[in-house]
């Protein structure tokens, strides 16, 4: 198949690119924030981050108000902060003041403002004022903050003032826009490198693995599948390797099940041609050959009906269509009633059945099939058994949680290696002769039935002693106790 041939998709972009313009769109987002940032919030964001210091130090001042450090702490807080400060009681009366800017801040200029501020805070709400005001000496804008201070009883004993400078952030501005030109040209070279580097790093393994796939959807099943890159690639190999197995081992089976059914059906029609046209040429007027012929035909006829039908319930069972009719039984009843059905024409075959049955033991199954599943089994037993030693036996074992039964022969026995064979579809020993009448599915037919009603199951079996097959069904709950 070209590739050509795979079906047409619609497609989409390859993860190269795909990966390539996820990574160019975080360097778009990461670009537009910065830059947003800078234009239109970094007036904002500095503002607030400056009241929120003051705000800190202010209160660290105050919570030492009541200690002897305070004096030394208005100096300090005012050379960390860049900070003017100014404390006063409640009757306008100065603890202790500091100022950094030489006498021109808003509180130490000489004016009326600080006797305006002190007014406003004794008169605010909660104590606290914070302005951005501009000042005409340093020409520039500034904040004043004015926060209570408390007197051991916990009441306000005054205020302090602070007046901070608010720096113009423009030059700060451009100076972050010219980082941001320079991050973002190298974000997006470093986005180009690790896009192409991740592109590989996905794409790559991907390839091969479809690459692998097209060539197992060939039918090529030496196609090999690794993965590489991550974990999902991982598994997506595995999952392929092992449909693969599946595939190449489905095939297989076809192949063996086209070849095992035709020829199984072509011996048969073979026959029945045969002696057809022999009545046809010699025997026609022979009554006695004629008869002969005709009974042979017939038998393979039945053969052939015999085959149709089992190939026709297997697939049924494998492909589940036929459920099972589960119900209570007691197994011991059935076990006799087969056992009594065998050795009425035991005589008449040339075997003897010997059946060895236990108390009853109630199972939950669907008793036609479990049926089958003995009869095909004792067929079997009877089919192989020793032409010398003609006894075949059913047993029923009752145990504690389950009962097992077993049908046991006088027979060759099975080659180890072959006893995992025996259960598969048409497997049929080489030795196997003609003149036993089986179609080399009764004991796939019995696995099947066996497998949906959860039994375990299996054969002993020794060369030149016989072979044993065995499974045991699980008690019904509650109902051998
Ligand atoms: P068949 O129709 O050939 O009996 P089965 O599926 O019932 O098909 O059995 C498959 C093969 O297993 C048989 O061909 C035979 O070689 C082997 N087998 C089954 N039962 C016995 C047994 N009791 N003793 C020896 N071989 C057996």
């Amino acid at each position: 198949m070209q590739r050509s041939d795979f079906p047409a998709i619609n497609r989409n972009l390859s993860i190269r690119v795909k990966i390539w313009l996820f990574f160019m769109m975080l360097i778009c987002i990461v670009f537009i924030l910065m830059w947003t940032f800078q234009v239109l919030f970094l007036g904002q964001f500095y503002e607030i981050m400056k009241v929120s210091s003051v705000a800190r130090a202010s209160g660290k001042l105050s919570d030492s108000y009541q200690t002897e450090m305070f004096t030394d702490n208005i100096t300090d807080s005012a050379m960390k902060n860049d900070m003017c400060i100014e404390v006063i009681r409640n009757d306008g009366t100065e603890i202790g003041y500091q100022c950094v800017f030489s006498g021109n801040c808003l509180l130490h200029n000489g004016s009326n403002d600080l006797y305006f501020f002190f007014m406003d805070l004794q008169h605010s709400k909660n104590g606290e004022i914070c302005r951005k005001l501009y000042n005409e000496t340093m020409q520039t804008n500034m904040l004043v903050y004015g926060c209570p201070v408390y007197s051991e009883n916990g009441e306000i004993d005054g205020y302090i003032l602070t007046n901070t400078r608010l720096v113009p952030v423009q030059a700060t501005r451009q100076i972050f826009q010219q980082i941001t030109m320079i991050i973002t040209v190298l974000l997006v070279i470093a986005g180009v490198i690790l896009s192409a580097y991740a592109a590989e790093n996905l794409g790559a393994p991907i390839n091969r693995l479809n690459s692998s796939a097209q060539r197992l959807a060939q039918g090529d099943y030496t196609a090999n599948f690794s993965g590489g890159g991550c974990a999902e690639v991982d598994e997506l190999a595995e999952t392929l390797s092992y449909a693969n197995r599946e595939l190449s081992k489905t095939d297989e089976m076809q192949r063996d099940l086209i070849a095992n059914v035709s020829h199984d059906m072509r011996t048969p029609l073979t026959m029945m041609k045969a002696y057809a046209e022999m009545i046809r040429d010699l025997s026609g007027n022979n009554p006695v050959k004629r008869e002969q012929h005709l009974n042979i035909i017939i038998e393979e006829t039945d053969r052939l009906s015999l085959l149709v039908n089992d190939m026709l319930d297997l697939s049924k069972l494998e492909s589940g269509t036929q459920k099972l009719e589960l119900e209570s039984i007691d197994i011991s009843e059935k076990l006799c009633e087969i056992a009594r059905r065998y050795e009425g024409i035991s005589e008449k075959m040339g075997y003897h059945l010997e059946f060895t049955g236990d108390e009853p033991f109630r199972v939950r199954c669907d008793s036609g099939k479990i049926e089958r599943v003995i009869c095909n089994l004792l067929n079997n037993a009877i089919n192989y058994t020793s032409k010398e030693d003609r006894r075949v036996f059913l047993r029923q074992i009752n145990r504690p949680e389950c009962v097992r039964i077993e049908i046991s022969d006088k027979g060759d026995g099975i080659e180890e290696d072959k006893i995992k064979l025996i259960f598969d579809k048409y497997y049929r020993s080489e030795n196997h002769k003609r003149e036993v009448v089986g179609t080399g599915l009764g004991l796939s037919i019995v696995k099947a039935i066996l497998k949906m009603h959860g039994c375990n199951y299996g054969v002993n079996s020794k060369l030149g002693e016989g072979s044993t097959f065995w499974f045991e069904m699980a008690a019904e709950p509650n109902s051998n106790e």
